[in-house]
């Protein structure tokens, strides 16, 4: 990664910095991400909390219902609530929303999730793979990321 990775929320008030590449990175078309987004499908650079460094503000959790039953947990500037990034069950692993970056166009997703859903006018590029639904990490994901979701996912005294 030549530059750090910057982003923020629209006001500033909420402002951090990734501090290596992510795992990995999923543009999800499914329908609960185009209704939080309000837009076609959503990027998310999945990526250990400890390396998600804030350096202004204290984005605020909400726990969003989704389709399945369950509830996502989106953390939102407190000021002008744009979401910066959000959990799926374990708070050890961020997804930061792609567009929030200070330079959007340098990530490129590593793969394409719940195309089922997709919309029928966005034609995915050849480059990376794509998926009616999810897909198996431990196949797709390069080995280190695959082993850094191990550390960050090992038990450790705090968890019961
Ligand atoms: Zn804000
Ligand atoms: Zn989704």
């Amino acid at each position: 990664m030549s530059a750090p990775h910057e982003g923020g929320c629209s006001c500033e008030a909420v402002r951090y910095r990734l501090t290596s590449d992510p795992l990995f990175t999923n543009c999800c078309h499914c329908l609960n991400c185009q209704r939080q987004t309000g837009s076609a499908f959503v990027i998310n650079l999945l990526i250990e909390a400890d390396r998600v460094e804030l350096l202004a503000g204290d984005p605020q959790p909400v726990d969003v219902p989704r389709d399945d039953g369950s509830k996502q947990r989106i953390y939102r500037c407190p000021t002008c609530q744009v979401a910066v990034f959000s959990e799926y069950g374990r708070p050890e692993v961020r997804f930061v929303r792609g567009g929030t970056l200070d330079q959007p166009s340098g990530i490129t997703p590593d793969g394409h999730i719940y195309t089922r859903s997709k919309l029928p006018w966005i034609t995915l590029p050849s480059s990376a793979p794509a998926f009616e639904d999810y897909y198996d990490s431990k196949v797709l994901w390069p080995p280190a990321s695959l082993e850094r979701l191990r550390t960050v996912l090992a038990p450790t005294s705090s968890d019961a």
